[in-house]
């Protein structure tokens, strides 16, 4: 009787401590994200669950993952993981290379949102869908939906945590329309590829992208070109990333009498919980240095 009695009370304590099963620090669920955008989304998410835990797979500095190559780092955390949770549309090249090593993990991938019309340039699809609003907002929608089918003991958090932030994001994309809107000028010049969906969303015109690549300086040739295009325009605006040096942006300037101005594609900062606010804050941000150069 005693020896049922004690078997009892271990699985019991058992089921406390390990009540997940998941593969995060005692037993929690762990979910492991690509970037730092799609970091941003799901500790929004994950917001307030104690036996979920948010990791993201690539270092702040980072930034876009463009031909990103797995570190040996990086496959480790993956082996940790539940979820792995991705942005798609081509933006992690390696992730074939992941399911094949880990056919049982389960990926999130937010590219496959019926409601999101991809930009294709080249015969590519551009990849960096969060930073229209709109999107991000339709990639929170999907990552709830997946979440709560994957980890259905916390549907209703993950539901709760969705329409709270749905709701900001809302806020922010109606805030953004009302400042952004009228602006006198529409026509910029970004550093790279990253604010197609952006410019749609807000109306305004790429006129010319000085890296397609990022960290690839554009030719002498390339150069030129953008300077012709920018010397069309009634006010000259070069947007730079805080991620990249500004060294090509600068000699455009030079060029064309451009202004310089940062523009944030938010792909880069400290994963930790308290950053949660980073997306609407630094679109915040955007907003205004766009009313500044726009004006
Ligand atoms: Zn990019």
């Amino acid at each position: 009787m005693r020896k049922i009695f004690a078997l009892i009370l271990v699985a019991l304590s058992m089921l406390i401590v390990g009540c997940g099963g998941g593969k995060g620090t005692d037993g929690k669920l762990r979910i492991v994200t690509s970037f730092y955008p799609i970091y941003l989304d799901t500790i929004n998410l994950a917001k307030g669950i104690n036996d979920v835990e948010v990791v993201n797979l690539t270092k702040p500095q980072v930034g876009c993952l463009h031909d990103y190559q797995l570190t040996t780092e990086d496959m480790k955390t993956l082996e940790t993981a539940d979820i792995f949770v991705v942005n798609g549309f081509g933006m992690e090249s390696f992730l074939d290379k992941v399911i094949d090593n880990q056919p049982d993990l389960k990926v999130i991938d937010l590219s496959k949102v019926d409601d999101i019309s991809p930009i294709v340039e080249d015969g590519e699809i551009n990849p960096h869908v969060w930073l229209s609003v709109t999107y991000d907002k339709r990639q929170v929608i999907e990552l709830s939906n997946r979440l709560s089918e994957l980890d259905p003991n916390h549907a209703l958090e993950y539901k709760k945590n969705a329409l709270d932030y749905v709701t900001r994001l809302d806020a922010l994309r109606e805030q953004m329309h009302n400042e952004l809107d009228f602006l006198p000028h529409k026509d910029i010049v970004t550093f790279h590829e990253a604010f197609p969906y952006f410019a749609k969303e807000f109306d305004l015109n790429v006129v010319a992208v000085v890296e397609r690549e990022p960290g690839t300086e554009p030719t002498p040739k390339e150069l030129e070109e953008i300077i012709e295009k920018l010397k069309g325009v009634d006010t000259k605006v070069i947007f730079t990333e805080p991620q990249y040096s500004p060294k090509a942006a600068e000699t455009i300037a030079r060029e064309t009498g451009a202004k310089i101005y940062p523009l944030d594609p938010i792909v880069t900062g400290e994963s930790t919980p308290d950053h949660a606010d980073d997306y609407i804050e630094r679109m915040l941000e955007n907003m205004s240095t766009l009313q500044t150069a726009l004006k």
